[in-house]
């Protein structure tokens, strides 16, 4: 897509930190890191959900997303790290081409997650399993179809 910023970065039109790059995917540092060292791994095909990303690049991403995460614990002296994707501009996606977050964490970097936990009221978590297990159960059956 010409006007995406992250199909210019795969192109090479706009310069970036790549760390990695094979067929189906490409990762480069984050220009507003969380932690130093935060990367995007990008599905090379434009993609504004995840949800359309074909399994076998949505697996890349995973896979290099958390082999790039071992890489910042062993190489850059981290404890950890988060993998996040927003999904959707209300779950905070501001690039519109799918990215996979890698955050590489300490364990006093002083960043939290605002992680808040509800309760459900009575009957409402096995309707809610089951409203999604319904809605899931057809959408496979009708892409095993296809
Ligand atoms: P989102 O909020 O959509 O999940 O995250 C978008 C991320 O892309 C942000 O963390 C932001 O810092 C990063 N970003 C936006 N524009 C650029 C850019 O031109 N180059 C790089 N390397 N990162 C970018
Ligand atoms: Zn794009």
């Amino acid at each position: 897509m010409d006007n995406c910023i992250f199909c210019r970065i795969v192109k090479g039109e706009i310069p970036a930190a790549k760390v990695y790059e094979d067929d189906l995917v490409f990762a480069f540092l984050d220009i507003a890191p969380i932690n130093f060292g935060h990367v995007l791994v990008i599905p090379k095909e434009h993609h504004e959900s995840s949800s359309t990303i074909p399994e076998p690049t949505a697996g890349r991403m995973f896979r290099i997303g958390s082999r790039i995460g071992v890489a910042l614990k062993r190489k850059l002296d981290y404890d950890a790290f988060n993998l996040h994707l927003a999904d959707g501009a209300a779950a905070g996606q501001v690039v519109m081409h799918a990215h996979l977050h890698v955050v590489p964490r300490g364990v006093e970097d002083g960043f939290h997650w605002n992680w808040r936990q509800l309760k459900y009221p009575d009957g409402k978590l096995a309707e809610t399993a089951r409203t999604l297990a319904e809605k899931l159960a057809a959408d496979l059956a009708q892409l095993a179809g296809k």
